[in-house]
């Protein structure tokens, strides 16, 4: 899951690296004189403006950050301090070793280590957190001061994350099918709990996201076929999830489809709207207001994408509802 990354920023080095390569992030063309093609592409996809804000540490002493650094993933989320506060944060996209890119941004400190353990950030948001709330969310003694650069585990992540609402909704970590399966199972007995409140459930629901908009930052309603941004988006299941066999969710590729918060994910929810031989239907047994009607109006009859053979049986299943 994201792992919360801190990153003292109140020294010379650090306060400048974050005006010169986040405040003003560096544009793709610099990049582009040491990345490869590949690479380069993939920020393209990113950051439309070709603009990314980078940040990099050095090795350390002994190596130190070295292994704290190869545990950063995608959708972790950086929280920059300085003068007792955490005053920004950003979400990981992307992490590369690069020596002679770091010497360009940051030349090399008095040690002669330079930067190298690169990684570039999106979503960043200005903060004001004094520390001793964000000790006291974690769990820490109320003086305590955030020091060195660390990755943090996920519980105390997740608390963090949490508290703070820094969580992504674009850029999610990996989450491999064993991992989905092995959650699946673990809180099988749960259904009835309020998953989402204690943190359970989290993995699932960014597995499947991630199924469905690949990190990307705007995606497709599968009923009205509005394009939106994702954190519009719900990774929605067609059959009821609490409903769902184990086997049904393990059939993620057919269970879920993007529904827009605009109004499709609760008429589809609710019954307002179903989906017969792939069209959008009005449900006659339910009561519409004459402003409803004029909204099921606009899409009724238009096609839905995601019925197929092998989502079939679960719109069935939602019609019958
Ligand atoms: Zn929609």
């Amino acid at each position: 899951m994201s792992k919360v990354i801190l990153q003292p920023s109140g020294n010379k080095d650090a306060r400048e690296h974050y005006e010169n390569t986040i405040q003003s992030p560096v544009p793709i063309q610099v990049l582009s004189e040491y990345l490869s093609k590949g690479t380069i592409n993939q920020l393209k996809a990113f950051y439309p403006d070709e603009l990314v804000p980078t940040w990099g540490v050095t090795p350390g002493k002994n190596n130190v950050n070295v292994q704290k650094w190869g545990k950063i993933q995608t959708g972790d989320v950086t929280v920059f301090s300085a003068n007792g506060r955490i005053f920004a944060s950003g979400v990981v996209v992307l992490k590369l070793q690069h020596k002679g890119l770091a010497a360009r941004l940051w030349d090399y400190d008095k040690s002669g280590q330079t930067w190298e353990y690169v990684y570039f950030l999106d979503e960043i948001k200005q903060h004001a957190i004094p520390y001793i709330e964000f000790n006291r969310a974690v769990g820490y003694a109320d003086n305590y001061i955030i020091q060195g650069f660390n990755v943090l585990r996920e519980e105390l992540s997740e608390r963090i994350l949490s508290s703070f609402d820094l969580r992504s909704e674009i850029y999610l970590p990996d989450i491999s099918e064993e991992e989905y399966e092995q959650e699946l199972l673990q809180f099988e007995d749960h259904d009835n709990l309020d998953t989402n409140r204690l943190g359970k459930g989290r993995k699932e629901q960014s597995f499947l996201r991630k199924q469905l908009f690949k990190n990307k930052k705007v995606g497709v309603c599968g009923i009205c076929g509005n394009q939106y941004p994702v954190d519009l988006l719900v990774a929605a299941h067609i059959k009821k999830r609490s409903k769902c066999s184990r086997d049904e969710k393990l059939d993620f590729r057919n269970i879920v489809m993007p529904m827009c918060k605009l109004g499709c994910d609760d008429l589809f929810e609710k019954g307002y709207i179903t989906v017969c031989n792939g069209k959008i239907q009005r449900n006659s047994k339910k009561e519409y207001t004459p402003h409803l009607f004029e909204k099921v109006v606009q899409i009724e009859t238009s096609e839905c994408l995601y019925w197929n053979e092998n989502t079939r049986k679960y719109f069935e299943w939602h019609q019958q509802q």
